[in-house]
């Protein structure tokens, strides 16, 4: 038998993810998750993985209670470590204590991960301190939504009497009827109050008002769930507290396409900057082992420039060797020589102690090629590790100055990124939720419009990270931009310039 997680997904920001469920994203075999869960969350789900959506979202079940129930035995029963994905906390509101009763009555083992609530998290993203000496020394959490109608009302009189700070869920549809019923039990009418809709994400939104005219208010601004309903005179300090659009990037979405072990600098560094990351690979890296050329050109007699255009060939180029137990001091020459790209390339290399001995200034595959062009001798080889379908621009001036060539693809390229989440993106590039797509390569660019061919491109700002694979998102109609050199520092300067 596997094991189920309850799992608790936080409200929305993908780096509320306590490090418990983090790590069982990279251990678990199965996820099945809610509509609350973020698209940011999910996208850290690593591609492998099998993921089923069971839906929930007020008056639009996807899944039935039992339907769930069944898909977490039936997981299980297969031996497979099943994480139940459940937006903020699974034991508030979420269902967690059903699901968890189901569990337990038919002998499944299960562990309990608790989220970061939005009850408190969205307040703390609006800058309304839950609790505060002078003004609230208890919190109420209530939720306003009735299972049938001869469920119990709220009981606002207690409410009103504990004099604490009140936090209302599921509260968006009936919330005129939960002011009224506050007012009526004695509530002052000027008394603080507050919606935060979609809170710690890109999209929050903080109505700051007052029990009498918040009703208006909301309404007036469009306010949909979810969205937490907050009572008290905390509510206030939000004016000074509220901070998260104070954040360079804060209030915004980006959604970056590089292969996921690439793509944390750049990720943790947009989120430094308080943006959400939505991480969504459009192509993935496939080593080619059974790699005959490339054990031949090993073999030679002639001196050789071993050339890297990508981190990745340096990568897949020692696993290769490792693989084959093939002890670097046995195939390399004094005289060989090492080329890159550029300094993500280099930086690579450096790791496993080689310092390159050229890199072009730009890093372009031309200028590359142009580099090398003058700097082989005679009786020189070219040995190029890289993807195999990688730019013909290099080859022409080593061609034109006849310098032997051994072209050598070390892995494949595939694009297109994970199916389970593409209507999810669709869905927010169309309600117009992401910001911008960073493209670092035109392959990422293939990929992404394999993808989601029905998106009107003309729409999306893409940020590229080079001339190339701008002219590829031009091709596209992307509303497409270029950093000025071809590093990460320079793509993360120009997405902070538009
Ligand atoms: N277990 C969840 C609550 C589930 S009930 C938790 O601990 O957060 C669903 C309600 O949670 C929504 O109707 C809304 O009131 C609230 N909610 C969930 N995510 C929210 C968010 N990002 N911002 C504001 N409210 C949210």
């Amino acid at each position: 038998m596997g094991k189920v997680y309850l799992v608790g997904a936080g409200p929305g920001d993908e780096e509320l993810l306590s490090v418990k469920a983090r790590r069982l994203f990279e251990t678990a075999d199965v996820f099945v998750y809610d509509a609350l869960v973020s698209t940011e969350i999910l996208s850290m789900i690593p591609e492998e993985k099998k993921v089923i959506y069971v839906g929930k979202r007020k008056g639009n079940h996807v899944k039935s209670q039992a339907e769930i129930q069944e898909i977490l035995l039936k997981e299980t029963k297969k031996g497979n470590t099943v994480v139940r994905l459940k937006g903020g906390d699974p034991f508030v509101f979420g269902r967690g204590g059903e699901e968890a009763l189901e569990l337990e009555k038919e002998g499944v083992s299960f562990e309990i991960i608790p989220g970061v609530t939005s009850a408190l998290a969205a307040l703390a993203y609006a800058g309304i301190p839950v609790t505060h000496r002078d003004f609230a020394s208890s919190f109420c959490v209530v939720t306003a939504h009735k299972r049938k109608e001869k469920d119990e009302e709220i009981d606002y009189v207690s409410l009103v009497r504990m004099g604490g700070t009140l936090v209302f869920l599921m509260g968006v549809s009936v919330l005129e009827e939960i002011l009224n019923g506050l007012r009526m039990a004695g509530m002052a009418p000027d008394m603080p109050a507050a919606v935060v809709e979609n809170g710690t994400t890109s999209t929050q939104r903080c109505i700051l008002s007052t029990v009498e005219s918040l009703t208006m208010e909301a309404k007036k601004a469009k306010i949909h769930a979810p969205a937490v309903i907050v009572v008290g005179k905390v509510c206030n300090l939000a004016k000074k507290l509220s901070w998260t659009k104070k954040r360079k990037l804060g209030g915004k979405k980006i959604l970056v396409t590089r292969p996921r072990k690439r793509n944390e600098g750049l990720s943790s560094r947009l989120r430094s900057l308080g943006a959400q990351v939505i991480e969504f690979p459009t192509i993935s890296l496939n080593p080619i082992e059974e790699n005959e050329k490339l054990d031949q050109v090993l073999r030679t007699k002639e001196q050789r420039w071993y050339v890297f255009t990508s981190p990745e060939g340096v990568e897949t180029f020692f696993a290769w060797l490792a693989e084959r137990k093939m002890d670097i001091r046995h195939i390399w020459k004094t005289e060989d020589k090492l080329a890159v790209i550029g300094s993500a390339t280099a930086c690579e290399l450096k790791k496993r102690g080689f310092f390159p001995d050229l890199m072009p200034k730009e890093y372009y595959a031309k200028d590359l090629g142009e580099c090398l062009a003058s700097a082989v001798k005679e009786g020189e080889r070219v040995v190029l590790l890289r993807a195999r379908e990688g730019s013909a621009e290099i080859l022409k001036p080593l061609k034109e100055k006849e310098i032997p060539i051994t072209d050598i693809p070390l892995y494949d390229t595939t694009v297109g990124g994970k199916p389970w989440l593409i209507r999810k993106i669709e869905k927010e590039f169309q309600t117009g939720t992401i910001d911008c797509v960073t493209f670092t390569s035109a392959s990422t660019v293939k990929g992404f419009v394999k993808s989601f061919p029905g998106l009107d491109y003309g729409k999306i700002h893409a940020v590229c990270i080079g001339r190339k694979t701008k002219e590829e998102a031009d091709r596209f109609g992307f509303l497409s931009v270029f950093a000025k050199e071809a590093k990460i520092d320079a793509v993360i300067d120009r997405i902070l310039e538009i």
